[in-house]
């Protein structure tokens, strides 16, 4: 059975002292919720990691990096390591998010080689990928989600997929409080597993996550969720507020 999986991008919010009150509050608000098969994810900001990963050990919670260089190590000012991540007992990476594509000119390529080196250090990656509106406008929304998957994973081997969560973000939904309908979320999930199928094969499309993500909050989830191909969601803004995020989480 697939994973289902809620993650919040925290982004670039929260001081050190904001990060203790909501890791605080998710907790207390996760405390006793049975979920069956779910992985809750959160990714805070790179300096409050480690904080974070003391603070969930005995959670539900697992704790995400909202980035990574693709090099081992060496002459990146400003840049952190697969291996740095995995230090502090982070073992899951958000990379391709449409932010750093558009401000920080994350191209396919680049995102390759991302890839291919937080798989290759066994971080799990919640890759994201989407649509502009005008692709969609344009009716290109199918072909350019295919071209951003074959730039950036379809050269990796089958095996790697273990590690791959796939997430879905027209770029028009994030931050937006656009949602794309459920039946649009489920159509694209549906022809991204069909993509998997003929670059790999119907078993292994049939075992990757696909989550949703562009303006979920808690009285759209569940709709959203529902939909046999949407296997959790990658939340923004929802992820900052306990009480939401929770909400969000007990929908799945
Ligand atoms: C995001 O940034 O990945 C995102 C989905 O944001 P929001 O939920 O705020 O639209």
């Amino acid at each position: 059975m697939r994973q289902k999986i809620v993650a919040g991008n925290w982004k670039m919010n929260n001081t050190l002292n904001e990060t203790k009150e909501l890791l605080k509050g998710l907790k207390k608000e996760l405390k006793g919720v049975k979920l069956d098969n779910t992985r809750v994810i959160i990714a805070p900001t790179f300096v409050n990691l480690q904080h974070a990963v003391k603070k969930t050990a005995k959670s539900v919670l697992e704790v995400s990096a909202q980035n990574l260089h693709q090099a081992k190590n060496g002459a990146f000012t400003g840049e952190i390591s697969a291996d740095m991540l995995l230090d502090i007992g982070v073992n899951v990476v958000i990379l391709g998010h449409s932010e750093r594509r558009a401000y920080f000119n994350e191209t396919d390529e680049a995102l390759a080689q991302k890839v291919n080196t937080a798989v290759a250090k066994g971080l799990d990656v919640i890759f994201c990928f989407g649509e502009q509106l005008e692709d969609r406008q344009n009716e290109n929304h199918f072909s350019v989600v295919e071209s951003q998957l074959k730039e950036a994973l379809f050269g990796l081997q089958a095996e790697a997929f273990k590690n791959i969560i796939l997430a879905y973000e027209p770029v028009w939904a994030i931050g937006t409080g656009q949602t794309a309908t459920a039946d649009q979320a489920q159509e694209m999930h549906e022809f991204i597993r069909g993509l998997l199928a003929k670059a790999y094969d119907a078993k292994l499309a049939d075992s990757v996550s696909i989550l949703y993500g562009g303006s979920v909050k808690p009285n759209n989830a569940e709709e959203i969720f529902s939909k046999p191909d949407v296997d959790g969601g990658l939340i923004g803004g929802a992820s900052l507020k306990e009480k939401d995020f929770s909400a969000i989480v007990k929908s799945i």
